[in-house]
């Protein structure tokens, strides 16, 4: 791993030179597009085999009457079970006709994609209550079946940003949801629009670049003026989280009523919930089925107003969060001024306490020895939840984090282990609630992922994978050139229908 050595690449080249894809990094990845080895549909299977037509005409007539057969029994099954049970969730639905190529458009004259993100949807909330309608984006779309995995940091702005850019942290350059430019000492905050730190190339200027249109109704970074975008009035919403949910949705609602050639191509749309509530009540709590619920019902007012245009089965609409969410409580605290005895860390040296603990010790001291005290101290036996405190040069993480390429990464990162937080030290504050930050590769740090639309198969299930590859499934889905990124350059075709 090179560090350091070229310490300007990674801030001010506008495109990421070292960019790893997943087929380079497979072997050490093992949660990404190595696992795409899913059975597609029953009827895909028969392609493997291709029989000879003279020997196997009768075979083939034969099961063409066994499938419907079966299909007709199946369907009648459904109804029976339909008309004696209104709750039923997803998972009993029988599987619906599998369809191996894009479905026509019926209204519109091309590909238009909806991404839309709810904040912090931990992979689970779905069965939290009944959520008829995003229960009918997955039963008739496509979802990964364990869930999204986010990249670390597990935060929000990384995450967002990941998902427009296909880049992982290191090299879009948004590392956390605040640090510092360690050359210019600036600060990045969460409201800085300057395209300085915003690298990469987003999938609203991606759009722009191949001639197409964006609207943007917020989405971290759309609001930043790169390149051919310019966040233009009525298609660039600037952040503000009182507008209400409806608001939102009926302005996006409302793009399809311009006339054919003026609607955009591509459009976001974001619900900063239930991450609001998971942070004050953590991931159970009657709090977060509420919202929950009123997500389901902002896709039901989503789905209903679509299909009153007529566009519902035409709109590719992709439903993601950014990372989950999981309970954290006064028992879980690690705190640094209990190390004093192996090392003191000053609050000063600390960007970030928690989840990720990240600390830019002052010229002088040599980052290995911080680590190496640290761990020391964590590791005796006599700090309180020590073990769950692992301290790291950046450089020796994991590679599966991709969490180094970048000098705005502090050279030390701690990993914390889910639910436990980091703090100076201690205080009479005692409380509960929820967060997300943690290692990508913990379960309650997963959120949702759903593609509905012409190039979704109907109730397909796929395995988890990381958020890097949604740059290129919208890409394609648009049919137009994207920017090079960290997604695996197979997986949109893994994953969507295609023409043949
Ligand atoms: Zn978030």
């Amino acid at each position: 791993m090179v560090m350091g050595s070229n310490p300007m690449s990674a801030l001010t080249s506008t495109k990421p030179t070292p960019i790893p894809t997943h087929e380079q990094d497979d072997h050490d990845s093992p949660s990404s597009t190595a696992l795409l080895s899913f059975n597609t549909d029953s009827s895909s299977s028969s392609s493997s085999s291709s029989p000879s037509p003279s020997s196997n005409k009768t075979l083939f007539v034969s099961l063409i009457l066994i499938t419907s057969i079966a299909l007709s029994t199946s369907f009648a099954f459904a109804f029976l079970f339909f008309t004696s049970s209104s709750s039923c969730s997803s998972s009993s639905l029988p599987p619906l006709t599998p369809s191996l190529v894009p479905r026509p458009l019926a209204k519109l004259k091309r590909p238009i994609v909806l991404l839309l993100s709810s904040d912090g949807f931990r992979f689970g909330y779905q069965f939290k209550t009944s959520t008829p309608n995003i229960a009918r984006l997955i039963a008739n779309g496509t979802e990964a079946e364990t869930g999204l995995i986010p990249v670390f940091p597990s935060l929000t702005f990384p995450n967002h940003y990941s998902i427009a850019t296909g880049l992982y942290p290191a090299y879009h350059g948004i590392i956390n949801n605040h640090f510092l430019d360690p050359l210019s000492g600036e600060a990045f905050y969460m409201g800085s629009h300057d395209p300085k730190w915003w690298l990469g190339e987003p999938l609203w200027e991606t759009v722009v670049n191949n001639g197409l249109k964006a609207a943007t109704y917020f989405w971290p970074g759309s609001e930043v003026k790169k390149g051919p975008w310019t966040c233009p009035v009525g298609f660039c919403r600037h952040y503000n989280g009182s507008v209400p949910f409806e608001e939102r949705v009926d302005a996006v609602l409302s793009y399809f009523d311009l006339p054919s050639d003026e609607i955009p191509d591509f459009m976001t749309l974001y619900f900063e919930d239930p991450d609001h509530q998971g942070h004050k009540v953590g991931a159970d709590d009657p709090e977060i089925t509420d919202a929950v619920a009123r997500i389901d019902s902002m896709i039901g007012r989503l789905i209903k107003g679509l299909e009153q245009r007529g566009v519902f089965e035409d709109v590719s609409v992709i439903m993601v969060g950014d990372h989950g969410m999981v309970g954290t409580c006064d028992k879980k605290l690690i705190f640094l001024d209990d190390l004093a005895p192996w090392i003191e860390i000053p609050k000063d040296w600390v960007l970030t306490h928690t989840p990720v603990l990240a600390i830019r010790p002052p010229s002088g001291y040599d980052p290995a020895d911080v680590v190496r005290k640290m761990n020391e101290g964590l590791s005796s036996g006599k700090v309180d939840n020590g073990k769950n405190l692992k301290v790291y040069l950046k450089q020796d993480l994991p590679s599966r984090l991709h969490y180094a390429a970048s000098d705005r990464i502090p050279p030390i990162i701690g990993l914390i282990e889910e639910g436990f937080k980091v703090e100076q030290k201690k205080t009479k504050r005692q409380e509960c609630g929820g967060s997300h930050g943690y290692d990508n590769a913990v379960f309650s740090m997963r959120t949702i992922f759903i593609g509905h639309g012409p190039r979704f198969a109907r109730g397909r299930k796929i395995p988890s994978f990381e958020n890097v590859q949604i740059y290129n499934l919208v890409t394609s889905i648009l049919n137009i050139k994207g920017a090079p990124n960290n997604g695996s350059t197979t997986f949109a075709e893994s994953v969507l229908l295609s023409g043949a």
